[in-house]
């Protein structure tokens, strides 16, 4: 700032003094001197710098600062001295918090890049996530000096085998890819990597889901002995733990809230549906929304193509995104996603995780998610980056007791529909305002019994008493 004020008066001075006379070099001279002392004084006594503060080095700060990151997030903060010393971590947040970089930082800074061989590995379950993390690396590698790269080479299935094999032939300092194609290279010895003392697990509970935690067990097993563990995860589950177990010692658990679970920017909306003719309700809803882009959750395979395959043959600009679509078609939506090349995207909860996709206005729930903390990583993918967003759910009589325990984890939901143009709060019934929830939303009233039930219930509950009394005799 000292820097910039300096200038502000000093800029018209020279100018003056160019205007007068050209002669007056040593004047130029003694200015420049003055400003430069300023300068270095300023540096010297200036606070070290957020980054500086974790100890990265300099090189990458200069990076981190020419791809715009000032400060660093919460889990940047809290797990980077913690790698960089050499500890197993456990860092437990959510996609959009910064965890990509919160291992890519110290791993970067504490490989040799004068040692031709394998020393982090990076292990990710799907295509998407793995390129994405290695597209961030990349996004920094750009920043640095030819004298500071970092040889990074990723590795994932649904690619040429062979041509990988190949491009392994340059030895890779860092690789990041999927467990199974990593398992792969390395059976077969292509990829050598019992030099490398990290490994990195990101979304680890999604890896024991997806049956991946033995092929990371398998790659652990052929690295150095003394391996520094990190394994970051939305949800550390019972499951896991022997193999956290075998691998990390007194790891550093480190637990960051997800802050857009509650954050005021997501407005969590529930829209009225009846299960025959939810698919139609749901075109309708895109519509009527019509969004910048949109996301919509769907639990299976089959109902995103069912989906996908609606709104198409509505003319709406829409992809799909789950396990069966063909890996280059993957990659190229997600090439495609990250432009806003097309309005929807469908997609099961598996192929999105991890995913980071910016401008994601609105996320429109088909369905309920099974695992209720995925309606929570859904509702992540909007408002990011100080954006607000809308989270809306279709909903069924079925959906009351989903509801209710998203309501006890602070969500707090507005019971919403499209009229004369615009989403207005659904008004409550007569009946129905007698069961106003504390946070102003009207669920449907349970289906009430039918009349005269209870004295039918009663009639036969004697009977049967009677019935056993006299067997029992
Ligand atoms: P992630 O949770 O790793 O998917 O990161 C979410 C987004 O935040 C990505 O687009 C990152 O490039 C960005 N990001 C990560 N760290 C920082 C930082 N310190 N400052 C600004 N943006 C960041």
């Amino acid at each position: 700032m000292k820097f910039k004020k300096t200038c502000v008066i000093f800029i018209p001075v020279f100018l003056a003094i160019i205007k007068d006379d050209w002669r007056k070099n040593e004047t130029y001279s003694i200015i420049l001197k003055v400003n430069r002392f300023t300068f270095e004084k300023e540096k010297g006594e200036r606070m070290k710098t957020p980054f500086e503060r974790l100890k990265i080095n300099e090189s990458l700060q200069s990076a981190l600062s020419g791809i715009g990151f000032e400060k660093p997030t919460e889990i940047q903060e809290r797990v980077i001295p913690g790698i960089i010393n050499g500890f197993d971590v456990i860092g437990q947040s959510q996609t959009g918090s910064g965890k990509t970089f919160a291992f890519l930082l110290p791993l970067m800074h504490r490989i040799d890049n004068q040692k031709n061989e394998v020393q982090a590995v990076i292990t990710a379950p799907t295509r998407e996530l793995a390129q994405q993390i290695y597209n961030e690396f990349l996004k920094l590698s750009e920043q640095l000096p030819e004298d500071k790269q970092i040889k990074a080479k990723a590795i994932v299935g649904g690619t040429d085998r062979k041509r990988m094999a190949e491009k392994l032939k340059t030895v890779p300092q860092m690789v990041i890819g999927t467990p199974g194609r990593i398992n792969d290279l390395v059976k077969t010895q292509e990829l050598v990597v019992y030099t490398a003392n990290m490994l990195v697990v990101d979304e680890a509970d999604q890896m024991l889901d997806m049956g991946f935690i033995e092929d990371v067990d398998h790659i652990a097993s052929r690295m150095a002995n003394e391996l520094q563990m990190m394994v970051f995860s939305a949800t550390v589950p019972e499951k896991l733990q022997p193999f956290l177990k075998k691998y990390m010692k007194n790891p550093k658990h480190v637990h960051v809230e997800p802050q857009h679970v509650t954050a005021k920017d997501i407005k969590h909306v529930l829209i009225q549906a009846k299960h025959n003719d939810k698919l139609s309700k749901l075109i309708k809803t895109a519509k009527d929304f019509n969004p910048y882009f949109a996301i919509v959750f769907a639990n299976t395979k089959k109902t995103v193509d069912e989906i996908a395959d609606a709104m198409s043959a509505e003319g709406m600009s829409v992809e799909r995104l789950h396990g069966d679509v063909p890996p280059r078609t993957r990659k190229n939506i997600m090439k495609r996603v990250q432009k806003a090349e097309f309005q929807f995207l469908v997609a099961t909860d598996l192929a999105a995780r991890g995913i980071d996709i910016k401008g994601v206005s609105h996320i429109i729930n088909y369905e309920f998610p099974k695992d209720l903390d995925f309606y929570i990583h859904r509702a992540g993918r909007t408002a990011r980056a100080g954006m607000s967003g809308i989270c809306a759910s279709l909903f069924e009589q079925t959906d009351q007791h989903a509801v209710q325990k998203l309501k006890e984890k602070k969500i707090s939901f507005q019971l919403e529909q499209y009229k004369n143009g615009e989403w207005v709060p659904v008004k409550p019934s007569k009946k129905a305002s007698s069961q106003k929830q504390e946070d102003g939303i009207y669920l449907p009233k349970p289906r009430k019994v039918k009349p005269g039930y209870k004295k039918k219930m009663d009639e036969q509950k004697k009977k049967l008493m009677k019935k056993k009394r006299r067997n029992t005799r």
